[in-house]
């Protein structure tokens, strides 16, 4: 996917010669459009390792949405699934 700054695009526009009323509708569809946010990369904060037995579980926390987690996989997960950032490992 290929990103492009909403103000960058705003600002081309305005050097370009567009009427007022042409200029103003093009900022309007240029704030209408639906935006993505680009995906934030973190790492767990691990509150509590497993401590033997099984199923192991940790509780882990996310750096960016602040929600902490309780996980029984092997692995921890590679996204929040609160907030989608992806997580790398330690
Ligand atoms: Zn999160």
């Amino acid at each position: 996917m290929e990103l492009i700054s909403r103000q960058d695009v705003k600002d081309t526009i305005k050097h370009k010669p567009f009427s007022l009323i042409d200029e103003r509708i093009l900022m309007n569809t240029i704030d209408s459009i639906p935006t993505v946010e680009e995906r934030k990369e973190s790492e767990w904060i691990i509150l509590k390792e497993p401590t033997g037995g099984l199923p192991k579980r940790w509780r882990v926390k996310c750096p960016v949405c602040r929600k902490t987690l309780r996980i029984r996989d092997k692995e921890l997960w590679e996204f929040c699934p609160c907030c989608g950032t992806k997580m790398g490992k330690k």
